[in-house]
């Protein structure tokens, strides 16, 4: 206990798996001295983030961890983990700050894959953070702004959207992304039927990781929104607004990359780590690393079934929030058990496709759904008056228009 009455619990990243660990070991008020290590200083709601590309504001998907966490229970401090000293129980930032724990949480989640395709990159937009998606947005605007004065040849390509990556994400973008360049066309004055989105997926449906009557409902779906679907293509490079199939060239204004995640590069520095098939990080059944009950892997980094995904990093965080009260007051801690997540897809508006096991649900009910679950998450983590301030904001930046021109991050 580093010679001091509370235990240390040091927690590096706070998402989903971070956030849940810091609010559920101060709920069971455990005896323990809380540190929360990000190098952001706001929570990111990534399944929310499509919302921001077509019309949400960025305070409707992001909250500080000032906002989040209770302040005078929990220090938060802005910095980069960089790597772990096991022996001295110590973690360092990229600052040079050492930082000693007596259990250590690892959540730092997933980053892009880009799988060292040439020119990729530099040439496509990835979406995996609030600055990622207002980039996209603004890229829009400008975009369609442009071709208002453009040959209809020229216009046409420009405003052809790829989409690469039929995963739940690149449906869910598809779907939304269709309408609100409908919009921005019809604001700007230029033709709307120039717009075309194309969703690229490399396996032969999308959501290929649901049952397969999934894939069918979300395809009819999306074709019915005027989506083009390519299935069995591989991306194989790209060069600027053109792009190369496995069989076939596009042109187009904007590739957005969804294909591909891999866990935080900032995981590889841990001595003698393993890591599973798909480079996930092996833990014991209570989710620490094999030697060393002190520190614990959260979330998309942890090879643990269904890894990858929100839900799953919440429920491995709010197990090790009791794996550690339960070590701090010398109790047993039992094996982690997985929970079989569902899946709630939004595509395109008033419309979502409910997943579990091998029910599946269409249309309005859903949609619902998935805005309570939304919903949900926040009134449950972020105070209320906050969430309501929030709720009225976008109401009323909706109202004025919610297209261009973009809306400073705040
Ligand atoms: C566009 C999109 C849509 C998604 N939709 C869904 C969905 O609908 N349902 C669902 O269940 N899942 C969804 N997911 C997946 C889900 O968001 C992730 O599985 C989840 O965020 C993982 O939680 P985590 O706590 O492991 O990591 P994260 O939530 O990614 O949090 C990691 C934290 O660590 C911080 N960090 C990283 N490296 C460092 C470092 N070196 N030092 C300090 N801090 C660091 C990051 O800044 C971040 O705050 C979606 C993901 C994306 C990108």
């Amino acid at each position: 206990m580093n010679g001091k009455l509370k235990t240390r619990v040091v927690i590096v990243g706070a998402g989903f798996a971070g956030i849940e660990i810091a609010k559920k070991l101060h709920v069971l008020g455990a005896p323990v001295e809380l540190v929360v290590v990000s190098k952001s200083t706001s929570f990111e709601y990534y399944p929310a983030l499509y919302r921001l590309v077509t019309g949400a504001l960025p305070i409707e998907v992001s909250v500080p961890l000032r906002v989040m966490l209770p302040q005078k229970a929990i220090a938060i401090i802005e910095g980069t983990y960089t790597g772990l000293d096991q022996a001295r129980q110590v973690i360092m930032l990229a600052d040079g700050t050492a930082i000693p724990y007596d259990y250590l949480v690892l959540a730092l989640g997933s980053e892009t894959n880009y799988f060292n395709i040439p020119g990729l990159p530099e040439n496509s937009f990835s979406f995996k953070s609030v600055k990622e998606a207002l980039r996209l947005k603004q890229h829009f605007c400008t975009l369609v702004s442009k071709c208002k004065t453009l040959p209809r040849e020229e216009a046409v390509a420009l405003l052809n959207t790829i989409i690469v990556g039929g995963g739940p994400s690149g449906v869910e973008l598809a779907g939304d992304l269709k309408h609100y360049l409908i919009r921005v066309a019809t604001e700007f004055g230029v033709d709307p039927s120039m717009v075309t989105i194309d969703l690229i997926e490399a396996a032969n449906r999308v959501l290929p990781t649901l049952p397969e009557k999934a894939s069918r409902v979300a395809e009819a779906r999306l074709r019915k929104m005027g989506v083009n679907i390519f299935t069995n293509r591989a991306l194989q490079s790209q060069e600027l607004e053109e792009i190369a199939l496995k069989d076939m060239d596009m042109k187009a204004g904007t590739v957005i990359w969804t294909a591909g995640t891999r866990i935080s590069q900032s995981y590889v520095n841990i001595p003698n780590v393993t890591f599973d098939e798909r480079k996930r990080i092996v833990v014991t059944p209570t989710l620490t690393l094999p030697g060393d009950n002190h520190v614990f892997i959260a979330g998309d980094g942890a090879s643990t079934p269904y890894s990858g995904l929100a839900q799953t990093a919440i429920h491995n965080g709010a197990y090790i929030a009791n794996a550690i009260a339960r070590l701090i007051k010398g109790k047993i801690v039992r094996a982690y058990e997985p929970e079989q997540p569902s899946f709630v897809i939004p595509i395109g508006n008033n419309w979502a496709l409910f997943v579990h096991k091998s029910m599946i649900l269409t249309g309005f009910i859903p949609w619902i759904l998935r805005n309570a679950i939304d919903f949900r998450y926040f009134i449950k983590t972020v105070p209320f008056s906050y969430v309501l301030a929030v709720f009225h904001k976008g109401k009323k930046y909706r109202k004025v228009g919610g297209g261009c021109p973009v809306e400073p991050i705040t």
